[in-house]
């Protein structure tokens, strides 16, 4: 119970954490220009669908944009926040999906601890219907909510009135960001960049990464052989922030406390 209640508190460290970004250079210079244009022609006028202006995870455009985007993400991701098919980018995406994945990871682990909890004490079925946050609060088990904070993007247009507006959102969850890694490196493997001969951080490599260390943590060594619960996590050896690269030879499987102590560390 300790336990769930440490990785419950780690889980709202990771939750406020600035790695969950893709950086301010994100936001495209053209949509800030979009934005701009529109707030100041319109802007009074507006009592609904007001744009969502100069945030830098919106880009204001035409209905077609919008389209477009929902039917091509990647592509229109990728041109409209300035995510280009660039080695230092796809870098970047990579190491946002590792903490996207610790993010899914502690949730998932959080999730599995409160049924074996519930397993144990094995509490009549009405409390567990109508109670349970009561009852958990009252055991001494720190609840945590399931969400996550994914980075999301937004395709917005609103039309001149402000009567009309529709949106395209892309969510950065594990998925999106491994076809976005995917999206990027095939066109950087096109101009015959590094990416080709090195591995994609992806949730693939990342459960390859825990085979090959045998769910073993290689900071302290305990396993889940040990702990069935243990949470564990995929850590670049040599930071993203200072080069390091996705490659097996950088990688390792750390549980969650050894990963928070060097994270803390060393700050992104
Ligand atoms: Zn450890």
């Amino acid at each position: 119970m300790e336990e769930h209640n440490q990785i419950a508190g780690y889980l709202d460290e990771l939750r406020r954490s600035e790695r969950l970004t893709l950086g301010t250079s994100a936001a495209g210079s053209q949509s800030h220009l979009a934005s701009f244009e529109n707030r100041s022609a319109f802007n009074y006028q507006r009592d609904r669908n007001v744009s969502s202006g100069s945030a830098s995870n919106v880009h204001t455009c035409s209905l077609q944009t919008v389209r477009n985007a929902s039917n091509d993400p990647l592509k229109y991701l990728s041109k409209y926040f300035n995510i280009k098919p660039e080695e230092s980018r796809l870098t970047q995406v990579e190491a946002l999906g590792a903490e996207v994945a610790r993010l899914e990871g502690a949730v998932r682990n959080l999730s599995e601890r409160e049924e074996s909890l519930l397993a144990s004490f094995d509490p009549p079925r009405f409390i567990v219907e109508h109670y349970w946050d009561r009852f958990m609060a009252k055991v001494g088990v720190r609840l945590n909510s399931v969400e996550i904070p994914y980075p999301e993007y937004i395709f917005e247009y609103v039309s001149a009135g402000g009567n009309s507006s529709q949106v395209a959102r892309i969510i950065l969850d594990t998925e999106t960001i491994d076809h976005l890694v995917f999206f990027l490196a095939e066109k950087i493997r096109f101009k015959r960049s590094a990416a080709g001969q090195r591995a994609l951080m992806t949730a693939r490599l990342r459960s390859e990464i825990k085979q090959r260390d045998n769910f073993t943590c290689q900071g302290c060594g305990v396993s889940v052989m040990v702990e069935p619960h243990l949470l564990l996590e995929v850590d670049h050896i040599i930071p993203v922030s200072r080069g390091g690269l996705s490659v097996r030879e950088n990688l390792q499987t750390l549980c969650w406390r050894c990963n928070r102590t060097k994270s803390n560390r060393l700050p992104a």
